[in-house]
């Protein structure tokens, strides 16, 4: 979730649905079975498309699905391009050498060792994030090494191990105690038996934590997630590596048997799919994988079920909503502020130096959903949910319409409520900030420029007038952008200069610069 900060997550809500802003990249969703995509590290690469400004003609390429810094995975290939046998049985090599040192199985034979080791021999290497067996240590003599290594400790990994924040493959956030809380009370409050955790290991261990302790919980929990290291504290059963953009099990069948068998148990009844992905990943792969974890679990339902959703809680900030809604219209966003302990900015509250923009995404009804009332939610008997303490239900759009957490206000002339830092422009015709600059930094079309519509999708593909006319326009548009973003930099008390160092590093720009 970490480029969610820079703000690149709010290019593709803002902007172009999956289009990468001006980086001039889109995914593109090719199903076709004879052509299946070369594989790096993990797991099978994602087809995207170079779009030239003003030119019909793209260039395709594969590239890694699940890191967005060529630092962490450099795959790149030409959709056409074919390798030479010596180059292809390198990169084989390479995928195999890249993988984790130790099987799952290993992993698994590794910790029932561990655990029974008195408490004074059991340590583990901090710098090399590894539990360690008596004859590990001599190899870890010079590290950073935490003894007594407690069953409680052993119990939550995502306090010992430490965030991996910074690489932007995992953007690893953990929940604060109060929202991982809030979402276990609602699970089992919701009646639900077991949960898929999906990139959510503080929330499985909080789970199995709360069932080990009380025996009325009955929540079972299993974890899917990129960041290897669980392996360690897990049995097969309870923690599969799996990669969520390119719906990838790193260990086969096996793992991906144990994860249909966890979703179809009671043919299907009783489970639910949390999810947090990292934020500055794209809605479309995402949302293709979640539709092959639902088709699994609708595999297992009778019949008479056939009308029936999986349900599902997606956790992502609130200007994804009409990018996830578009792939999930079933889905509403609940107003619930989800905090995390490792980012300083974005904190429930007062606490925070600002409010936390993450949401929680649902097809559960949300009159069912209760938010606290301690924290100040209510519940608005019109728009049958509850809503955030300042969050006002608005007569003229007959919706509680703030979607930040804030008081917006009503625009008669845009017909619609707006933030409250927004006034109305006339020259725009709609609101806007004070400082804005005029005729907006919306990305349209590559191809006529216009706003609602993809290049993909244009009408006048090949009219070399609106082509050129297009180029101006999106010259145009993003020297205000730039103009734009130097403001929205100031206002929102982040510096302009690490959002626009971190969107250049962004994976598809760094693909780019890779192309070019
Ligand atoms: N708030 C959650 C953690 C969310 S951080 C909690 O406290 O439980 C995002 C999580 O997604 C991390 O655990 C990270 O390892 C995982 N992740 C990142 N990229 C992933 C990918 N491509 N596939 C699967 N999991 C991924
Ligand atoms: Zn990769
Ligand atoms: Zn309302
Ligand atoms: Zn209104
Ligand atoms: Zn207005």
């Amino acid at each position: 979730m970490a480029t969610l900060w820079d703000g690149s997550g709010a290019v593709e809500a803002e902007g172009s649905p999956s289009s990468r802003g001006s980086s001039g990249v889109e995914l593109v969703l090719s199903s076709d079975p004879a052509t299946p995509a070369p594989l790096c590290p993990h797991g099978p690469t994602l087809l995207f498309v170079k779009v030239n400004q003003g030119k019909e003609e793209t260039r395709r390429f594969y590239a890694c699905s699940a890191c967005r810094d060529r630092k962490d995975c450099n795959f790149f290939q030409w959709e056409n391009e074919k390798l030479s046998g010596a180059r292809l049985a390198a990169r084989e090599a390479h995928n195999r050498r890249c993988q984790p040192p130790l099987s799952r199985m290993q992993c698994v034979q590794r910790y029932l060792k561990f655990v029974e080791l008195p408490l004074s021999q059991r340590k583990f290497c901090q710098r090399c994030q590894q539990l360690l067996l008596p004859d590990d240590w001599e190899k870890h003599r010079e590290h950073q090494v935490l003894g007594d290594i407690s069953v409680a400790q052993l119990k939550r990994p995502s306090q010992l191990l430490s965030p991996l924040e910074n690489k932007k493959t995992n953007a690893q956030y953990l929940f604060a105690d109060r929202s991982c809380q809030f979402l276990i009370d609602l699970l089992s409050t919701l009646g639900f038996r077991r949960v898929l955790c999906v990139g959510t290991p503080r929330l499985h261990e909080l789970i199995r934590l709360k069932a080990s302790g009380d025996k009325k919980s009955n929540l079972k929990s299993l974890l899917l997630d990129i960041d290897f290291r669980y392996s360690q504290f897990y049995m097969e059963d309870s923690f599969c590596h799996y990669n969520m953009f390119n719906h990838h099990f790193f260990d086969g069948e096996v793992a991906l048997e144990v994860c249909r068998t966890f979703l179809q148990e009671d043919r299907g009844e009783g489970v639910i799919m949390v999810t947090d992905p990292p934020f500055g990943g794209l809605v479309e792969p995402l949302a293709v994988t979640f539709k092959k974890l639902i088709a699994m679990w609708k595999k297992g339902q009778s019949q008479d079920n056939n009308h029936k959703e999986l349900p599902i809680f997606w956790i992502f900030p609130y200007f994804f909503e009409s990018r996830i809604c578009q792939f999930f219209p079933s889905f509403r966003m609940l107003d619930y502020q989800v905090d995390y302990d490792n980012h300083a900015l974005y904190k429930h509250g007062k606490t925070g130096r600002k409010q936390s923009p993450v949401r929680v995404f649902t097809n559960i009804p949300p009159n069912k959903i209760i938010l606290p009332v301690e924290e100040g939610y209510r519940f608005c008997p019109l728009c049958q949910r509850y809503v955030s303490p300042e969050n006002q239900h608005c007569e003229h759009c007959n919706l509680c319409t703030s979607k930040d957490g804030r008081k917006w206000n009503h625009c008669f002339l845009c017909k619609k409520c707006v933030k409250p830092s927004w006034i109305h422009c006339s020259i725009c015709n709609h609101c806007a900030l004070p400082d804005h600059s005029c005729e907006g930094p919306k990305e349209g079309c590559f191809i006529c420029g216009e706003l609602d519509h993809k290049r993909s999708a244009c009408p006048n593909i090949s009219t070399a007038k609106k082509v050129n006319k297009a180029v101006r326009k999106q010259k145009q548009r993003k020297s205000n952008k730039m103009k734009m973003e130097t403001t929205k930099g100031q206002s929102m008390n982040h510096t302009s200069v690490t959002r626009q160092k971190k969107r250049r590093e962004s994976p598809s720009i760094s693909l780019l610069l890779n192309v070019q």
